[in-house]
């Protein structure tokens, strides 16, 4: 898809979607947060759903984990207008819940539309539910978090989300080490290839083999 192409279809499918009322989220929300950033991004970063402030300006991770997310991403030498950030809902759940089956079920089909738009070769999956809905699978993120899954022909790397190491501060440093790991999956491209011991030589310094990851999905 030629780029012009991606930016024009992102913007189509957003104003499709954003009178969206096929879930109860629809009586409650303020705003609709569709996600920002690059529609030409190699890499989408996909958290939970959005909070009171991400409600309130309609725009994703713009709290206080959004800073956290901000200042991860400098020190990896990028930013959110490089990357594309959403979320798994697109309208907040009351009192910042977790999100309901039957609600995940509803939006993700959205989340879908937009990675075949902007077709990022590595996808950060931030927190369980992003995780479970990109892996299709119920494990939760400990067991997860720090591996690199391919799926659909993407990498797909669950990380912690942001919000943890607010009120976990020991977090903040995996976070730190996710993300440098994060720097060499798009330094590299994505190339499997390139990438295999690459995260083989990053994984067993954690006492960790992640080749049974890669390739797994
Ligand atoms: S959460 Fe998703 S499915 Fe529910 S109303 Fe909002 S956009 Fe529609």
């Amino acid at each position: 898809m030629e780029e012009y192409d991606k930016r024009e279809k992102l913007k189509d499918f957003y104003l499709k979607i954003k009178d969206c009322t096929k879930c109860e989220l629809s009586k409650t929300r303020t705003k609709f947060v569709f996600g920002g950033g690059s529609a030409y991004a190699n890499i989408m970063l996909v958290g939970e759903a959005p909070g009171k402030n991400e409600d309130l300006q309609g725009l994703p991770f713009v709290g206080q984990a959004g800073k956290i997310l901000d200042s991860l991403l400098d020190s990896i030498g990028t930013s959110r207008d490089q990357v594309f950030i959403a979320n798994v809902l697109k309208c907040r759940p009351p009192g910042n819940r977790d999100p309901g089956v039957e609600e995940i079920e509803s939006c993700k089909g959205y989340l879908m539309e937009q990675i075949e738009i902007i077709d990022p070769k590595i996808i950060c999956t931030m927190g369980k539910f992003s995780t479970q809905v990109l892996l299709d699978t119920d494990k939760g993120i400990t067991g997860l978090r720090g591996k690199v899954f391919r799926a659909n022909g993407r990498l797909v790397m669950p990380i912690n989300h942001p919000a943890a190491a607010l009120y976990t501060p020991s977090r903040m440093e995996i976070l730190r080490q996710d993300f440098k790991k994060i720097k060499m999956l798009i330094e590299s491209g994505a190339d499997t290839e390139v990438l295999h011991d690459d995260l083989l030589n990053i994984e067993n310094e954690g006492g960790e083999k992640s080749g049974e990851q890669l390739g797994l999905f």
